[in-house]
């Protein structure tokens, strides 16, 4: 991370590039127990938060990110009603997750607490469910959470988490995986960010490899852009029990009774298209 001339850059070493924002100013920094916490105001994208020096969200175009997390896993297990989200102290996914009806119960496991009450001071916007009686919002390892859950209790875990060092680092480890897949029922669904289809197809490769080996039988990676992120390309890869993850509730997506931005139907099925250089990879 660089702060020069009132610009904020983020480096990716691994592409040797780099992503700047000209910000106004930065209005708080924090270290807690867990990681430095900085947020700023930038010119164009609205307030942004920043974990360890990379980029978390911006106001500008976080629906890309939260929309793609949440509904094309949701439109595809038959009835979601018990949903997990591991991370995602922000709570913009959260508020993606209970703007579906079916969901009875949406639990926000995140680590540290203060992402949650800085997002609740600077992003207020993304908190607007949290008040939602469905809504819990529990502060605690999520691998320490999945690891205790009740067998065949959840419908959907979303892993909402940072890049995998630190804190987060067991959260991409296929003893994880074998974890969520006890905790998942029979049409269980886990889906976890999965950075940059461009710069991290080992990542994506091995954690596709961790879900098959924790025994999900199916596996489909999603893309979607991602403006802030290193290449401005992004993705998450759903893992199944049984589901077969190419086909979702095509009618209920196409009806769906709430607004978003940029998730629909036709963006759906686009975002589960491969480029050639993925079917190369597989
Ligand atoms: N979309 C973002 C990204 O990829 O840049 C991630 C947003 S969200 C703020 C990531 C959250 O994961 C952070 O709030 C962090 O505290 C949380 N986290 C990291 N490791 C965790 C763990 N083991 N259990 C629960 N939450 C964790």
């Amino acid at each position: 991370m660089a702060l020069s001339n009132d610009w904020f850059t983020e480096i990716c070493t691994e592409s040797g590039s780099a992503f700047s924002l000209k910000v106004k100013e930065k209005l708080h920094q924090e270290e807690t127990p867990f990681q430095r916490i900085e947020i700023y105001e930038t010119n164009h994208f609205g307030t942004l938060m920043v974990i360890d020096g990379f980029i978390m969200l911006s106001d500008f175009d976080n629906f890309f990110y939260h929309e793609m997390m949440s509904h094309p896993a949701l439109f595809t297990h038959p009835n979601p009603e018990q949903v997990v989200i591991i991370g995602g102290g922000d709570c913009g996914t959260l508020r993606e997750v209970l703007k579906h009806k079916e969901v009875k119960r949406a639990i926000q496991v995140d680590i540290d607490e203060r992402v949650t009450r800085l997002s609740e001071q600077f992003f207020p916007e993304l908190c607007e469910a949290n008040s939602d009686p469905r809504a819990e919002l529990l502060f605690a390892d999520g691998i320490q959470w999945v690891k205790d859950a009740a067998p065949g209790s959840i419908d959907i875990i979303i892993v909402d988490s940072t890049d995998p060092v630190g804190p987060a680092k067991g959260l991409f480890s296929a003893a994880f995986y074998r974890d969520c897949f006890r905790a998942l029922g029979d049409d269980g669904i886990v889906v976890h960010q999965s950075e940059s289809p461009l710069i991290h197809q080992e990542l994506i490769r091995d954690m596709r490899n961790a879900m098959h080996s924790a025994g999900f039988t199916q596996q489909l990676t999603i893309n979607f852009p991602q403006p802030v992120y290193p290449s401005g390309w992004w993705s998450a890869t759903l893992a199944g029990k049984k589901e077969i993850l190419t086909t979702f509730r095509e009618q209920a997506s196409r009806n769906k009774p709430f607004v978003t931005r940029y998730y629909n139907h036709d963006i759906h099925l686009a975002a589960m298209a491969l480029p050639e250089f993925w079917r190369e990879r597989d």
